[in-house]
């Protein structure tokens, strides 16, 4: 069977071959292999071209912040309609609990992968 890009990206910079290279051409090198690691040269190329005929749209919504206090900070995302993830924890006083809840707003939904730049669909 031959081998893949990937395969031979990863021969190269295990070989001899890469003993001259630059740090930063080594690191170009890792790159590449990283990148079609995760999607295969030839689906890059197709997403690159589908890109560039403005066949691509990135899915854009926003936080909405549904509660907030200092114990906690609800939201939802505008697109799915999901909540982001939550750092919950317990803060113990005298002879009482509070419980915090604190929305983790990320620049992508982690429920739909929606870009979330303030923009609404
Ligand atoms: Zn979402």
């Amino acid at each position: 069977m031959e081998k893949t890009y990937k395969e031979y990206l990863e021969e190269i910079l295990c070989s001899k071959v890469c003993d001259d290279l630059t740090e930063s051409q080594k690191q170009a090198l890792e790159a590449v292999t990283e990148l079609i690691g995760f999607c295969d040269y030839e689906r890059l190329c197709e997403l690159a071209k589908a890109d560039k005929d403005k066949r691509c749209s990135v899915m854009r919504a926003t936080w909405v912040i549904d509660k907030e206090s200092k114990h906690e900070k609800i939201a939802h995302c505008s697109h799915c309609g999901k909540r982001p993830v939550e750092k919950k924890y317990a803060v113990r006083g005298n002879g009482y609990v509070i419980y915090h809840c604190h929305a983790i707003l990320t620049d992508f939904c982690p429920n739909c992968g929606a870009k979330m730049d303030g923009e609404t669909k």
